[in-house]
């Protein structure tokens, strides 16, 4: 295969080429109330060849058989012949790389019997059935995946790469009376089939969530301090902050430009955030992108202030800029764009007791259940609440929705926690449309003030 590959790259007449090889190896089962929902295995295959012509732009040709490579080339180039860029593309320079990164799972999944899986979401799937009489509904899910990718291009990098994911997912729906209650719990990371196995605390915690939101109120709306568990300060930090830093968005959108302008103030001197594809183990690690950039640490926030942002080759040249490593197609089906990897805000000083300890009246915010930005605005629902009176966690409340201003609102974190955690969940981010890409968050827990927060 190599040689084809690389003599197909030998003959491009296109200024840049790359061939992009896929082949995933996936299984899902899914029980729903009482039911085998779904059970199966896929098998995709296929590839993409992006070449560029400086003054013209990219050709792509996405395909399944992956006989006569030189001919894909072809198909590309004549797409990038007919290609009209505003601006000639150049790409920043990167270091050729020549490597394997393998698989190391402790219990490969392929491994194991689709008969062990099955069981294996059953049994989570009846953890929450048989937690209470008010479960009216559950849906447990348990899924892997191996693809194995082959990266090279023109300038002579060629890497192979095998990026394995198993997940559960456990989500369930309590009832009393017209009041209906819903809560999900996920866990998933580049693992082996250990991995997933005793998380009956999890299927446990969903149903155990789902009931105990029966009996909570609707929070009040108002203005409150509130307190962000690591989960969701992560998905806060990706969504309301992270896609700003992709540097597509900001090259072509100029209200984006005006606001991401580095050695902007964002925060107060305690807020660092970055974005690390080469920590290995995360949900979104990248040791390299799909442009064979290696990952690396980008400091995005530092002191409080924007120091960087994400990039692919193409934009790190358009702005004159370091490549960073984060360049990522969720398949062969599409070209990389600039993607985020592993986003966290860095751990903080403050223990969990002390920053809620002079807090009269404000809200615990714990887990997102979606949410929407627009530039600079946002709004979230966390997955669970509670109110927070006189220094101490109080009762569950339902329904509550944290919306701002990204920048008055990443102004207003007065403390962050020592207790940093990277969130581990299934799914993943959707940009264009690309999704499910896998991505790490992680964050420790955050006080923000003055939140505005919806509700009754
Ligand atoms: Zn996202």
């Amino acid at each position: 295969m190599r040689q084809q590959i690389q003599e197909a790259l030998r003959l491009s007449k296109a200024d840049y080429t790359e061939i992009r090889l896929e082949e995933k190896e996936s299984t899902r089962v899914v029980f729903q109330g009482k039911d085998l929902e779904n059970i199966g295995s896929v098998l995709d295959k296929g590839g993409i060849v992006r070449s560029l012509i400086k003054n013209k732009g990219w050709g792509v040709a996405t395909f399944n058989n992956l006989e006569d490579l030189a001919n894909k080339v072809e198909q590309a180039y004549q797409c990038a012949l007919v290609a009209s860029s505003p601006e000639p593309i150049e790409l920043v320079e990167v270091e050729p790389v020549d490597t394997t990164i393998p698989a190391n799972l402790e219990r490969d999944f392929r491994d194991v019997s689709l008969a062990e899986k099955k069981s294996l979401a059953e049994r989570y799937n009846e953890v929450m059935r048989g937690y209470s009489e008010r479960i009216i509904d559950t849906y447990a899910v348990y899924s892997d995946s191996l693809s194995r990718v082959i990266l090279a291009n023109s300038q002579g990098t060629y890497i192979e790469t095998e990026r394995p994911s198993v997940a559960v997912v456990a989500a369930a729906i309590a009832r009393d009376g017209d009041n209906i209650q819903q809560a999900y719990e996920t866990d998933a990371g580049p693992f082996g089939f250990e991995y997933v196995l005793e998380k009956d605390e999890l299927a446990l915690k969903a149903a155990r969530q789902a009931v105990d939101l029966l009996s909570a109120r609707p929070v009040k709306g108002g203005v409150y301090p509130v307190v962000l568990d690591p989960l969701l300060a992560g998905v806060f930090i990706h969504e309301a902050f992270g896609h700003l830093s992709e540097s597509d968005f900001v090259y072509e959108n100029p209200k984006a430009q005006e606001m991401m302008v580095l050695g902007r103030r964002f925060g107060k001197d305690l807020l660092h955030v970055y974005d690390d594809g080469s920590i290995s183990g995360l949900r979104g690690t990248t040791l390299y992108d799909d442009e064979g950039t290696p990952g690396r640490r980008n400091w995005l926030i530092k002191d409080g202030v924007l120091v960087g942002r994400l990039h692919s080759r193409e934009t790190a040249a358009k702005m004159g800029e370091q490549p960073s490593g984060n360049a990522r197609a969720i398949n062969y089906r599409f070209p990389p764009i600039v993607r985020m990897t592993n986003t966290a805000i860095d751990n903080g000083a403050t223990p969990f007791e002390e920053m809620i300890k002079d807090i009269k009246l404000g809200i615990y915010a714990c887990d997102a259940y979606g949410g929407q930005t627009q530039l600079e605005n946002f709004s979230f629902s966390s997955g669970y609440a509670y109110m927070i009176r006189d220094g101490q966690i109080a009762e569950m409340v339902k329904d509550v929705i944290l919306a701002g201003n990204l920048f008055s609102t990443l102004e207003n974190i007065d403390a962050i926690g020592n207790d940093f955690k990277w969130a581990f969940t299934s799914g993943g981010c959707g940009k264009g449309n690309q999704y499910p890409l896998p991505v790490g968050m992680g964050a420790p827990h955050i006080r923000i003030q003055n939140v505005t927060i919806g509700g009754e």
